[in-house]
């Protein structure tokens, strides 16, 4: 049997990110843009149907596996379904929770402190130019870096675990911010979900 990949269902309602996130972007965001990603990358795959059954972190992991023919569709595809299904877990109603203990002392001990730490990682955001994501990943030496990729290229491509991810599309914020992506890095760290990425941290380092 062959299992096509799914669109993960919101554990929130539309509009429970207000006035963060608007209800409309997250609707679009989640139903259709998410959603093409899924179908599209169930759509390539029709040729290579053995990777239908792997996670798609394990895809994206071996991408050089993936026949060279379909390799530029599941690199985008794949790539924002796994971003996006991260994200989704990484937003909660209300935020505006700090790291746990252990993350926390790497942040400083990386970055110098955790202020420094939300600074790097908001210019990370803010200078990608056009489209992409800014991250907090566990490199292959288990090391904290923060930096961004271009369209939906993920950090497993190189090995790398994401802990944190942020969309900078112009989907993800343009219909209450248009061209103030700095308002909307700003009002991301409201919603970080630091459990989530707290419990990445422990069972990936
Ligand atoms: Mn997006």
């Amino acid at each position: 049997m062959t299992t096509l990949f799914e669109l993960p269902k919101l554990k929130f309602a539309f509009d429970a990110l207000e006035p963060a996130i608007d209800a409309r972007t997250m609707e679009i965001h989640h139903d259709k843009h998410h959603g093409a990603y899924v179908n599209n990358l169930n759509k390539a795959l029709e040729s290579a149907p053995e990777f239908y059954g792997q996670p798609i972190e394990q895809v994206l992991r071996d991408i050089n596996k993936v026949p060279e023919s379909i390799r530029t569709a599941v690199r985008n595809n794949g790539g924002g379904h796994a971003n996006h299904s991260l994200f989704w877990e990484l937003l909660v109603p209300g935020g505006a929770k700090t790291p746990a203990s252990a993350l926390l002392t790497d942040i400083e001990k990386t970055f110098g402190s955790y202020d420094a730490f939300t600074e790097k990682f908001s210019a990370a955001a803010a200078s990608r130019f056009g489209s992409g994501w800014a991250w907090l990943v566990l490199d292959g030496d288990k090391k904290l870096q923060v930096y961004s990729t271009a369209n939906q290229d993920s950090p497993y491509m190189d090995r790398h675990t994401p802990l944190l991810g942020l969309d900078v599309w112009e989907h993800a914020y343009y219909l209450t911010y248009q061209n103030r992506r700095p308002d909307y890095i700003k009002a991301f760290w409201s919603l970080v979900n630091w459990d989530v990425v707290s419990d990445l941290y422990k069972s990936n380092r």
